[in-house]
């Protein structure tokens, strides 16, 4: 078996990268003490704030990596990966930008027609304009070939019938756009990946209704969302007419390709340290160390990655074992500071602590779901080391 299979190249930061990471802090410090926002755990699948995102769009911290002609900053994607990672340390609300910057506007600058990417980028790269995600269905999550919603051909585009499920983020004010996995042809058995497309359809048009989704915490921060007789227009599908799976297969890559699989939960580990550092104990210094450590591997090979999109590559099983392992990773971080962290913190109802282990706690069991679950990760990088 050769390692050689999975790439992750040594990336060493530009100097522009460390600049702007300074830049970074002590934007996201001043904004901590001036109350622009209290730090929470998951805070890009929770931490919803238009008004922030607004903010790092004047600042051109989102569409870093586009062209200027759409809004974007032509900066590498070490630089976009600063930013991000430094948001997630902060525990900054970054929710609203977070789908739009990282995948779906990335995905219409490959694939949209002009029209699309003239409207709806610039404003996605000012963080006045977000999207959502539109590939589970009820009973199509792992495989997604499954899909059901369906866009009928009619004059000038599609009309649209069908319900996604779990689609984070779609209630939020100004969410405008779905990319949205449909059906373009009949099911086939034996070639179920064809007939399907991908179509960028408008969350505001008539036909569209957006429900929210209570978690365990009784959060809304996913949806059903129901298509009844929407009309979408020609200029909104992506690539080519039933092109859509390895259309979807790109976007996933992009999806689970980011710091945030590891990062999550980071806010309260660091938080942690401050009470913990001022007198460990052994197994407490072990816990810690162990953490650290795993930390910083994860994050060399997520830097990897990184390093492989600024090649232009699409590193769709890096990303699915970096996936995998962070993931495991973040569970096992909320259970080992349950075991080392005083009981009086833990069971405190005031500090911000305590209620960012609330948090974490409550919310990281979907870390090994949302994005694929590491079952089906798993699959992929089996097949990737040619053991089935
Ligand atoms: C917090 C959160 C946010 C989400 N946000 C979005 C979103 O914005 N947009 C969106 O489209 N979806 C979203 N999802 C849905 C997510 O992508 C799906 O939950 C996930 O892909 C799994 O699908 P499922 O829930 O239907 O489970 P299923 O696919 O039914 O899987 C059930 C179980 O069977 C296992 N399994 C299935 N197939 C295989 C296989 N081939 N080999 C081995 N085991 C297998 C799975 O690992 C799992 O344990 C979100 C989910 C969560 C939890």
């Amino acid at each position: 078996m050769s390692s050689s299979r999975f790439r992750f190249p040594r990336v060493t930061m530009p100097d522009a990268a460390r600049a702007l990471r300074q830049e970074v802090r002590e934007f996201l410090a001043a904004e901590r003490a001036s109350g622009g926002f209290v730090p929470m755990a998951d805070c890009w699948a929770s931490g919803f704030s238009a008004e922030f995102s607004r903010k790092l769009g004047q600042r051109g911290w989102l569409g870093m990596t586009w062209p200027r002609q759409y809004g974007g900053h032509e900066r590498s994607f070490l630089e976009r990966y600063v930013v991000t990672e430094e948001m997630l340390a902060a525990g900054a609300p970054v929710m609203a930008h977070w789908i739009a910057d990282r995948q779906s506007g990335t995905q219409m600058l490959r694939h949209a027609s002009a029209e699309v990417k003239n409207r709806a980028l610039p404003r996605m790269a000012a963080g006045q304009t977000f999207c959502a995600i539109g590939m589970s269905e009820p009973n199509t999550g792992s495989d997604l070939a499954s899909v059901r919603t369906r866009a009928d051909k009619v004059a000038g585009g599609w009309k649209v019938n069908g319900r996604k499920i779990w689609s984070t983020g779609a209630h939020g004010e100004g969410c405008d756009y779905m990319i949205s996995l449909v059906r373009t042809a009949p099911a086939d058995e034996k070639a179920r990946h064809q007939g399907l497309s991908q179509l960028i359809i408008d969350l505001k048009a008539p036909g569209v209704t957006v429900r929210g989704i209570e978690d365990i915490g009784g959060q809304v921060h996913f949806n059903e969302t129901l298509f009844e007789d929407v009309f979408v227009p020609e200029s909104h599908l992506l690539g080519k007419e039933g092109h859509g799976w390895s259309l979807v297969v790109g976007e996933l890559a992009l999806e689970r390709s980011g710091p945030e699989r590891f990062l999550s939960s980071f806010i309260a580990l660091r938080e942690a340290m401050q009470v913990l550092a001022a007198n460990p104990d052994d197994r407490t210094r072990e816990v810690l160390g162990h953490l650290v450590a795993r930390i910083k591997t994860l994050r060399r090979m997520s830097l990897g990655i990184a390093g492989l999109l600024q090649e232009g590559k699409s590193p769709e099983t890096e990303a699915a074992l970096v996936k995998d392992m962070a993931t495991r990773f973040e569970r096992e971080l909320i259970e080992q500071l349950r075991v080392v962290l005083p009981e009086a913190v833990l069971l405190s109802s005031s500090g911000v602590l305590p209620r960012l282990m609330r948090e974490a706690i409550l919310r990281v069991p979907s870390s090994t779901l949302r994005g694929g679950t590491n079952e089906v990760l798993k699959g992929m990088i089996v097949r990737q080391l040619g053991l089935r």
